[in-house]
C-alpha cells in the first residue's frame, strides 16, 4: 500500500471550517457594510482585493478608514448553506465522526452546538486561543477528537488557512470552492495540493468514502 492510499484509508473523522464552508457570510458582511457607511459592493470588492493580494481581510476596515466591528454579528440558522446540515448528518450516517472547528468567536459555539446533527467536536479559535493557520490549531483538533492527523479530513474554503495547514498537519484536505476565498484561492497553484476539490458539500461524503 502506498503512503497516500494508506493515509486515506484511515479517515475516521470529518472536521469542518465555519465561514463560507458551512455558513454563507453575505448577511454578516452586508450588515458590516451598512455599519461602516459603505455599499455592500464597495466592501465586497475591497475584501476581494485584499484576499487576492494575500493580505489579511481584517485590513479592510483600515482600507475603508472606518473602525472595525466591536463584536461580530451572531450566527443565525438561516445563514447556513442549504447543503451544510444535510452534509453533517450524512457524514455521521456514514459512520464517521463529525466536528466543527474554525476561526470564530467563542459565542458562535453555542449556536453551532444547537444544530440538529451529532457533533463530536465544536470549537472556536477564540476559546482555544489559537487560530488557523497555526499548526497548534490542527494539533488541538486531533487532541480533542483523539484521532491521528491521518484519520481526519479537514474541510474548508481557504487554501491558505485550511488546505495548506491541514496538509502540513498530515490531514486529508478538502477545498470547497465557494465564497470569495474559495474562488480566488482555487486559482492558486497550491490549490492542487488539496486531496479533494469540490464546489459544494453535496458530494463530500461519497467522495471521501471513495478515497478511503
Ligand atoms: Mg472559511
Amino acid at each position: 500500500m502506498n503512503p497516500v492510499t494508506e493515509s486515506r484509508s484511515r479517515i475516521q473523522a470529518v472536521v469542518f471550517d465555519v465561514g463560507e464552508t458551512l455558513v454563507d457570510e453575505t448577511r454578516a458582511w452586508s450588515y458590516e457594510a451598512k455599519r461602516a457607511g459603505v455599499t455592500p459592493l464597495t466592501l465586497f470588492a475591497a475584501l476581494g482585493a485584499l484576499i487576492e493580494q494575500g493580505n489579511d481581510h481584517r485590513e479592510v476596515w483600515a482600507l475603508l478608514g472606518v473602525e472595525p466591528p466591536t463584536r461580530p454579528l451572531p450566527l443565525e440558522p438561516g445563514d447556513f448553506y442549504p447543503d451544510a446540515l444535510p452534509c453533517l448528518r450524512d457524514v455521521a450516517a456514514a459512520g464517521l465522526r463529525v466536528g466543527i472547528a474554525g476561526n470564530q468567536p467563542e459565542a458562535a459555539e453555542e449556536m453551532l452546538r444547537s444544530l440538529d446533527a451529532p457533533l463530536s467536536l465544536v470549537a472556536s479559535s477564540s476559546r482555544w486561543g489559537v487560530e488557523k493557520p497555526s499548526p497548534a490549531f490542527f494539533e488541538q483538533v486531533c487532541a480533542e477528537m483523539a484521532v491521528e492527523p491521518a484519520g481526519v479530513a479537514y474541510v474548508g474554503d481557504r487554501v491558505d488557512n485550511d488546505v495548506l495547514p491541514a496538509k502540513a498537519a498530515g490531514m486529508f484536505a478538502v477545498l470547497v470552492r465557494r465564497g470569495p476565498w474559495g474562488y480566488l484561492g482555487a486559482r492558486r497553484p497550491e490549490a492542487a495540493t488539496a486531496d479533494l476539490r469540490l464546489d459544494d458539500l453535496t458530494s463530500l461524503v461519497p467522495r471521501i468514502l471513495a478515497a478511503r
